[in-house]
């Protein structure tokens, strides 16, 4: 079986756009793929957490993980930091990388810009060296795959390029790893600002939906979505961008096309649109919803998490071991 390697960050809890995304790929490839599924709480503090509101984050986002479907048995899913070999590569990948190359990744522009202005200039060189850790990530296990979104298409990039400069500088040690993009590029944006992408870490709640808001939540948001005032339901994301937005989203809910969408909502008007919208979405998240109750205060999360752990620790110390003779810091061989 070929394996996939991909995670959450806990720097919010699970949004609609992370399960439309992400989330619900994992649990169609399953089947298919070995998957290696982690809680990235140590990419999390690249920027400022709070202790308890992030384990908070971690235990939602591993537990939304299984009421999602992920299964224990099929998957491995663990926590990031359970797993210290991610660390100690990503301390070795610092030292192949250039600050040059680190410089040119989009994530970190963004991200430092944000921080100078609500960090007052503070921003941590996590942030900056984040891709190198990412990168031990997808390494440590050989992954053939990353399903990420286009956001993360960059880091994959220099994934590939590290393990090649390693692979030719020392030894074939690396397996080569690609993206893959999830199909049709399935985009949740942003219900306030419908021109960004739906990010858990965003400042405004009212412009993300979290996939444990309740009925009453997850309808004030959807009403309160910045749409336009043409009054005319078509799918034109330049023109459009908070009505196509909104027809996405439907259109995923209801398992259907965009065409199909948009021709329910012949003669309709954006109350409608709103209105079946956030039904569709509440379809969708309150049999997970069930499911999450019934796991967040039963142990067997950390149990799964453990286990997880356990397995994913066989395999990456292994990895992490014939990286170090390959640079030659193992004192015998
Ligand atoms: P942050 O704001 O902290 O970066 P995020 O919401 O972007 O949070 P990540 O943890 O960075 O979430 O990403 C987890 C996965 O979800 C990745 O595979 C990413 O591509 C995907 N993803 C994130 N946001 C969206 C979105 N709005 N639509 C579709 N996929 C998304
Ligand atoms: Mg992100």
């Amino acid at each position: 079986k070929k394996r996939m390697v991909s995670a959450i960050t806990p720097s919010g809890t699970m949004t609609l756009g992370n399960y439309l995304g992400a989330v619900k790929h994992f649990i169609d490839f399953q089947d298919e793929y070995e998957m290696f599924i982690f809680v990235a709480n140590l990419h999390a503090i690249t920027i400022p957490q709070e202790k308890e509101k992030l384990r908070k984050n971690m235990k939602e986002i591993a537990t939304l993980y299984f009421a999602c479907g992920l299964d224990p048995h099929k998957s491995t899913i663990f926590v990031q930091s359970d797993v210290m070999a991610h660390a100690q590569l990503g301390w070795i990948l610092n030292t192949q990388s250039t600050i040059g190359e680190l410089s040119r990744m989009s994530q970190f522009k963004d991200k430092s810009k944000k921080a100078e202005t609500t960090g007052k200039g503070y921003i941590p060189a996590g942030l900056f060296t984040y891709p190198t850790l990412m990168a031990a990530d997808i390494l440590l296990y050989d992954a053939n795959f990353v399903p990420v979104g286009v956001d993360q298409k960059q880091h994959v990039e220099l994934t590939r390029d590290l393990a090649e400069r390693i692979n030719n500088k020392y030894s074939d040690v690396f397996t080569i790893p690609e993206p893959l993009i999830t199909e049709n590029k399935i985009k949740i944006m942003d219900l306030q600002d419908p021109t960004k992408k739906m990010s858990k870490s965003s400042d405004n709640p009212k412009a993300i939906i979290l996939m444990l808001d309740t009925p009453e939540m997850i309808k004030s948001k959807i009403k309160a979505a910045l749409t336009d005032s043409e009054g005319i339901i078509k799918y034109d994301i330049v023109n459009k961008p908070g009505v196509s937005n909104l027809l996405t989203i439907y259109s995923i809910c209801k398992n259907i096309t965009i065409k199909e969408a948009v021709k329910n909502f012949e003669n309709k008007n954006y109350g409608d649109l709103k209105n079946e919208t956030a039904e569709a979405i509440i379809e969708i998240v309150s049999p997970i919803q069930e499911k999450f109750k019934k796991l967040y205060n039963s142990s067997d999360v950390e149990d799964w998490l453990n286990n997880g752990a356990n397995k994913a620790n066989l395999i990456a110390n292994k990895k992490l071991n014939k990286v170090q003779n390959a640079l030659g810091l193992n004192f015998n061989r």
